[in-house]
């Protein structure tokens, strides 16, 4: 059996601390060791959705171990998914809710295209 990772951190509040560190956390290289304890937080690696150079959706795994929150869509202890720019953390529910959303979205965008392409060969109005 494998030991539990663990992450050592520096607070402004605690000192150094070392805290579970879950398996999908993409690590802490850009900790800023002023961060309170009840800051600290972990971050999976983000799914960006870019078009032409702007970044339209970013989406990741976070979790705040020691948040005192208890408003999910403000992330806390019970990991969620974080996204911009909603900046809210949903839960799995609401983060399937926001797929189909963009399903939704995407569907409406190609009729967009096919009403503009037939407006461009002379069949639309
Ligand atoms: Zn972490």
């Amino acid at each position: 059996m494998t030991e539990p990772r663990t992450v050592t951190l520096a607070t402004a509040d605690h000192g150094k601390v070392t805290i579970p560190e879950p398996t999908w956390c993409a690590g802490h290289s850009h900790h800023d060791p002023n961060t309170q304890h009840v800051d600290l937080i972990h971050a999976g690696h983000a799914v960006d959705c870019t078009h032409l150079g702007t970044n339209l959706f970013s989406a990741e795994l976070v979790q705040s171990p020691h948040a005192t929150s208890s408003a999910p869509h403000l992330g806390g202890r019970t990991p969620g998914v974080s996204v911009y720019p909603l900046s809210r953390t949903l839960d799995p529910v609401q983060l399937y809710d926001l797929a189909a959303a963009l399903d939704g979205y995407a569907d409406r965008l190609r009729d967009l295209a096919d009403q503009l392409a037939a407006t461009l060969t002379g069949g639309g109005q």
